[in-house]
């Protein structure tokens, strides 16, 4: 693991934390790393103070309830699905897009609903995803170097060496973003809901000259007839019974952003950030000592954690040992991406060290970042089949270690972009430049994400 490197802005201590041994700035005077200083502190000063001041963006009721569900996972009883963009931009908070990603997040749980005969737990990487851990803090364009993009959240992708300096007012905005997408998501979740469901809705034609065409078919077409009969029995089940149909989470990296949306509530122990439901432990910010532990380990909502080479085992331990001494149950999902390759070589010994420790996490598989590689066009891109690959690994090691695979964590969007090869519908790195819109990773698009589901619960039913 990388050494903490960076202190950040100093953020004043509000009086009433004081006597708290841990509080939403306690990590404030630890080192942090992915998160460049803003030049402006007393800038950064007022952003935080304005967005402590606004409502929440979620309850805490609803942060204890998916507790439970991911509880239900890590006995085996219920699946996870955690997908969306690897970076949400401002732009593309628009109406077609969280439309497209409902709608995609929706069908894919429903195909696993029906083939596992499980509850699909659904999370998206929404309404919140705005910033990103990067490999090099600075890059070169034009002979000119400057900090490389981080997430809107942080500052620009457009590149000047002005546009990618730190801007705290971005810390607003990302909240103005995020509301907006929460407010949209739950209006459709209540009343758009039977018609994101109907037949037409599912385009299914790219499967056509694929060998588990009429299989899908017929899947589609089962689910269609079981969603009838319940909204026939029970008009409007499906909008009224689930409030919220998809739960939101975003890596925890902007710590002024997390810090200033957690809070106590009355009549609850302990502190929530009201920004998301889940948050992650991205790859890269994992140091025992470092602001992002800190944080995360005060705060009571479910947390990911993501685990991939190069990682230390005796050190993950600790950090999973740090964020639930307690053990609870639904509070830590392990997000294992470790690469198609090293699945065999780590999973089997991480698995053994948890259950000896007696952690009783979510363990799901990310078989994005360990699969990703740059077509000789530079354009960074993961294969269908590797991403498959991957699943399907994971899925064996845990069988023959007798634990369970919960779950899953993809890079996806609603929309016909190009940014994955393969899959039904033939995509090959050619076609990549027709819409490849990502800001950061490739994510699977409409069709792509179908079939995956299609493929991870046949796996699953192995
Ligand atoms: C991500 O999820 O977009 C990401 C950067 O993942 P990781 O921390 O696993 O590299
Ligand atoms: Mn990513």
């Amino acid at each position: 693991m990388s050494t903490p490197s960076k202190t950040a802005n100093p953020i004043q201590i509000p009086e009433m934390f004081e006597s708290e041994g841990w509080h939403p700035l306690s990590w404030n005077k630890k080192e942090i790393s992915q998160l460049p200083p803003y030049p402006d502190t007393e800038e950064l000063q007022k952003a935080y103070n304005e967005l402590r001041s606004l409502p929440p963006l979620i309850t805490s009721w609803e942060v204890e309830a998916l507790k439970e569900k991911l509880a239900n996972v890590s006995e085996g009883k219920a699946f996870l699905l955690q997908g969306g963009d690897c970076a949400e931009t401002f732009d593309a908070c628009k109406a077609p897009k969280i439309v497209n990603m409902l709608k995609v997040m929706l069908q894919m749980s429903f195909i696993l609903v029906h083939e596992m005969g499980r509850p699909v737990v659904r999370i998206g990487r929404i309404a919140g995803q705005y910033a990103k851990p990067r490999s090099r803090d600075f890059e070169t364009v034009n002979g000119e170097e400057m900090l490389n993009y981080r997430g809107d959240l942080i500052n620009s992708i457009e590149a000047t060496r002005e546009a990618r300096t730190p801007d705290p007012q971005r810390l607003l905005t990302a909240y103005e973003k995020a509301a907006l997408t929460l407010n949209f998501l739950r209006a459709l979740s209540d009343e758009g809901f039977a018609d994101l469901q109907h037949p037409e809705q599912w385009e299914l034609d790219f499967m056509k000259n694929n060998e588990y065409y009429k299989e899908y078919e017929a899947m589609v077409n089962s689910i269609h007839k079981a969603i009838n009969f319940m909204e026939t029995i029970t008009p409007n089940s499906f909008s009224t019974l689930h409030k919220v149909d998809l739960y939101t989470s975003h890596e925890a990296l902007n710590l002024y952003y997390d810090a200033a949306q957690t809070q106590r509530v009355p009549r609850k122990t302990g502190w929530f950030n009201l920004s998301g439901h889940m948050v992650w432990l991205g790859n890269r910010t994992k140091q025992l000592d470092g602001a992002h532990i800190e944080y995360l380990s005060g705060i009571r909502n479910p947390i990911g954690i993501k685990v991939g080479p190069p990682f230390d085992l005796e050190e993950t331990l600790q950090v999973i040992e740090k964020l639930n001494p307690g053990r609870e149950a639904g509070k830590i999902v392990i997000i294992t991406r470790m690469g198609a390759d090293y699945v065999d070589k780590h999973l089997p010994t991480f698995i053994r060290a948890l259950k000896q420790e007696g952690h009783p996490v979510v363990w799901s598989c990310d078989p994005m970042h360990g699969n990703t590689f740059s077509t000789e066009k530079n354009l960074k891109t993961r294969s269908f089949n590797n991403i498959l690959e991957e699943i399907r690994t994971t899925f064996a090691v845990h069988r023959s270690e007798g634990s369970y695979l919960g779950g899953v964590h993809l890079e996806l969007t609603g929309d016909n972009v190009t940014e994955c090869v393969g899959g039904a519908n033939g995509l090959n790195e050619t076609g990549l430049d027709i819409n490849y819109e990502t800001y950061c990773d490739p994510r699977l698009n409409y069709e792509q994400s179908l079939e995956m589901a299609f493929l991870v619960a046949k796996e699953w039913n192995k």
